[in-house]
């Protein structure tokens, strides 16, 4: 050890054994000292020593008040800087209340806009977060009458009560009326019915809490009693306002934070306990169709062919190339000797996530949904080598290769109940 570059620091020892360690000549060192870029301490920090974040912030804030970045940048702002410092810092400590507090005032357009913007933008495109979230946390419920449980992470209970924030600025477009809440979005100007109304409207309306805006229409008619109370007289004043019947395919705005049966259907197939992170991630690129094939990229408007590298004889979309490419039905034809095959040949990719879903037992389904992505990813990785490299292997090496890794997944996961039975089922 070197004595320039090492310090000393002492605790829980008495003063012999103290007077011994310091005869070897290292100097004294005290705390806080920075390691990896945090304050290390003995103790919690005090708020003044949250300064450096908080001047790091109020820095990031102030470029933004400056007006001279679009919303797109200031969107790019809060989730890059602002988001990635506090993660950074509450991924090694507990932020105390004060200092979440300052952070907030000291945002001059506040949270509230930029949390709507950071909605906004991700309700037609794909987002992991969002879709976690949903899998995570939401599980069949509204985002707005969910109560946080107490193992959710610190990050989501904020997120949670920031909504009577949040509700201000999410105004859901009503488009057909079935993604829309009733009483928990806000959909006339009145602001949330459930709040508007009071916790006897659902009885007095006779509309129960779940009920879409849809359900309390029939054709060109509102399914309401008589209103009772200066409130209700107000929301019945308003709906005369809407025309009726309400459009038959236009979706609301606001419905990223609600279960959707089209998102949901792939959900579990993608998370699952005792997934690998990295097959999971790549199968929910794949579940969008958002893998770069060349098929893709040749739309964009790049110059390359746009032929299935393996066969040469297609385009390779995601389709193709994971599901009907020979290369790839080589491959399948291992997996559903272990896993039972389809009635017919997967001809899209939704024929390959009901396979999975009607397996007549949990355990097969595991099994398929495992198979599935550790295949996915496999085929992805050598489609991206045979383009990258030239390194050309045959499809039954990389079934080698699946085979392999996925009797580790499940030799690694053996005392856990669901995963014991099938190392049996696939050495078959
Ligand atoms: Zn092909």
């Amino acid at each position: 050890m070197n004595n320039n570059k090492t310090e000393l620091f002492i605790s829980g020892v008495d003063q012999s054994e103290t007077a011994a360690i310091t005869s070897y000549g290292f100097p004294y060192g005290t705390l806080p000292i920075r390691y990896l870029g945090f304050p290390l301490m003995s103790r919690k920090l005090k708020i003044s020593e949250y300064a450096p974040l908080m001047v790091k912030l109020n820095m990031s804030f102030q470029s933004w008040s400056a007006k001279l970045l679009s919303f797109a940048g200031r969107l790019q702002l809060l989730k890059t800087v602002i988001f990635g410092t506090v993660t950074f810092w509450t991924s090694a400590y507990i932020l105390p209340k004060v200092v979440y507090a300052k952070l907030s005032l000291s945002a001059p357009v506040s949270y509230g806009p930029m949390f709507k913007v950071y909605l906004a933008a991700t309700v037609n495109t794909p987002s992991l977060w969002v879709d976690w979230h949903q899998s995570t946390h939401l599980t069949g419920q509204s985002f707005w009458t969910i109560n946080a449980a107490p193992t959710d992470s610190w990050a989501w209970r904020k997120l949670l009560d920031l909504r009577p924030l949040a509700l201000r600025f999410c105004k859901s477009q009503l488009g057909n009326g079935k993604n829309t809440s009733f009483w928990h979005d806000v959909w006339t100007p009145l602001g949330q019915l459930r709040s508007f109304i009071g916790d006897a409207g659902p009885r007095s309306l006779r509309v129960r809490t779940t009920a879409m805006v849809a359900d309390t229409v029939t054709r060109s008619r509102w399914n309401l009693p008589h209103p009772r109370s200066q409130r209700e007289v107000d929301l019945h004043a308003y709906l005369t306002t809407i025309n009726l019947p309400l459009p038959v395919d236009v979706l609301n705005n606001v419905e990223v934070l609600r279960p959707r049966q089209a998102s949901q259907s792939w959900v579990d197939v993608v998370w699952f306990k005792g997934a690998i992170p990295k097959h999971s991630f790549n199968m929910w690129v794949a579940n969008y169709d958002r893998l770069p094939t060349r098929s893709r990229l040749a739309a964009w408007g790049l110059p390359i062919t746009s032929s299935c590298p393996f066969c040469s004889n297609f385009d390779e979309t995601r389709d193709h190339l994971l599901l009907s490419c020979e290369y790839s039905v080589t491959i399948w034809r291992e997996i559903f000797i272990r896993c039972h095959p389809p009635a017919s040949p997967f001809a899209n990719w939704s024929e390959l996530l009901s396979w999975i879903r009607v397996a007549t037992s949990s355990k097969l389904k595991l099994l398929r949904k495992l198979a599935s992505q550790t295949m996915v990813y496999h085929v992805w990785k050598q489609r991206n080598n045979l383009i990258h490299n030239q390194t050309s292997v045959p499809a039954a090496t990389v079934f080698r290769g699946i085979d392999r890794e996925l009797r580790n997944i499940i030799s690694a996961r053996r005392h856990r109940k669901r995963f014991d039975p099938l190392m049996v089922m696939w050495l078959r």
